[in-house]
């Protein structure tokens, strides 16, 4: 078991670098939506908390993301974005509530 040097800690992932340890990791799809990274499904890093409210440039607040779903949440904190997109689907579940037997 390695222990990370603090300077490693210290330093400032890029984003392809943090990428890449996602790959090597087979940590390869959307923290969201679930899909798998490739041609169609763009990665991307999203701040857990975004920068825009405080959150930081740090390990612990990376999450990959898909294009789609990065976008979608914006500069909204995960669980804010979670509930409101969860809104959005109860919404639209309502339409279609007759559906069933
Ligand atoms: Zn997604």
């Amino acid at each position: 078991m390695r222990t990370p040097r603090r300077a490693d800690l210290a330093e400032l992932p890029s984003r392809d670098a943090i990428l890449r340890r996602w790959e090597e990791l087979e940590w390869w799809s959307c923290a969201y939506c679930d899909r798998p990274f490739g041609e169609k499904v763009v990665a991307e890093v999203d701040h857990i908390r975004p920068l825009a409210k405080g959150g930081r440039d740090e390990w612990v607040n990376f999450n990959p993301a898909c294009r789609e779903c990065n976008r979608g949440k914006g500069d909204l904190d995960v669980d804010d974005w979670i509930s409101m997109s969860a809104g959005q689907r109860e919404a639209e579940g309502d339409l279609s509530i007759t559906e069933g037997h």
